[in-house]
């Protein structure tokens, strides 16, 4: 299956579970919320715009709220998580430090879709996850939909981040692949994503992974997104690296699209946790 199917599959069985709730008279809802400061990078418009037409062709609500300081934007996230029409929330960054710390103390565990709360982190930590980072499952996903099995294979996943590698880490773990995290402190990432039968590039830097990094038959993940000269850019550098991988995800089409819709999946998870819906 590529990447679009299983992305169709997903949209086509969570348009058939919001049906079911709407049956109820229950709309799930997501609130967005924002810096005003920060809403013009290319990158965020169009995470939103493409958040948003998926909700609305699977019949989620979206509310977005743009903040113009972080002292306002703590208050809305206070306001919305006391409400009970908001079944989910998202915090979109780039976001100054001061928030990125408080966030995860702040924000209520049961409509944490981004699995950023402390308690959240925990549990995917302890292998039983309330929720999962959209990201890392569009990757599982994208890895499960390619029949791919992942017990015993070597992964190198480069990116150390909170939202992407780490958890990311963790969930391939449990799937009992051999995990590795490299980051900028690496030494010789070369020789160590040569290891790699499947090697996730995290990093955000344009075309920075190139055939030399990349074993004969490899799976390569690319999940960078990069804007060079407005164009969109992956870490990967496709021309050389899909010589030698069998696989390589495209920056457009990849991962992305699953990205989306595993946060919508996690909006219905949500719902159907607050109100004690059995899936
Ligand atoms: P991030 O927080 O900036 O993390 C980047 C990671 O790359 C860090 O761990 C950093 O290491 C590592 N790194 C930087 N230079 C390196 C080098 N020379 N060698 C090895 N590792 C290096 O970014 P992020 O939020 O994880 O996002 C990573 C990329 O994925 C970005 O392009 C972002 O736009 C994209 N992204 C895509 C999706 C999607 O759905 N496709 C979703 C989220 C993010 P240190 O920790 O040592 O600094």
């Amino acid at each position: 299956m590529i990447s679009k199917e299983i992305a169709k599959t997903l949209e086509d069985k969570l348009r058939r579970d919001t049906s079911s709730l709407k049956e109820l008279g229950i709309t799930p809802t997501l609130a967005i919320l924002s810096l005003a400061d920060e809403e013009s990078s290319a990158g965020l418009e169009s995470y939103l715009k493409s958040i948003r037409r998926k909700a609305k062709s699977i019949g989620i609500e979206v509310i977005h709220n743009s903040s113009s300081s972080s002292r306002e934007l703590l208050e809305t996230l206070d306001k919305l998580s006391s409400s009970e029409n908001v079944n989910g929330i998202l915090i979109l960054k780039p976001l100054p430090d001061e928030l990125i710390r408080e966030i995860p103390h702040r924000i209520p565990p049961l409509k944490d879709i981004e699995c950023i709360s402390l308690e959240n982190m925990g549990l995917l930590f302890s292998g039983h996850p309330r929720f999962t980072p959209p990201t890392p499952e569009g990757v599982m996903k994208l890895l499960r939909g390619w029949d791919i099995p992942l017990e015993g294979k070597r992964v190198v996943v480069i990116g150390r981040s909170l939202n992407v590698g780490r958890p990311l880490a963790l969930m391939l773990l449990s799937e009992n692949a051999t995990v590795t995290i490299a980051h900028s402190r690496t030494i010789d990432l070369t020789a160590l994503s040569r290891e790699a039968d499947i090697l996730v590039s995290a990093v955000g830097k344009p075309e920075f992974i190139r055939e030399e990094h990349i074993k004969e038959g490899a799976i390569v993940i690319d999940l960078g997104v990069n804007s060079v000269n407005g164009r969109l850019v992956g870490d990967v550098h496709l021309e050389s690296v899909i010589e030698v991988a069998s696989l390589v995800t495209p920056v457009k089409g990849g991962v992305g699209p699953l990205t989306t819709l595993s946060l919508l999946e996690n909006v219905l998870k949500a719902t159907k946790i607050q109100l004690q819906i059995k899936s």
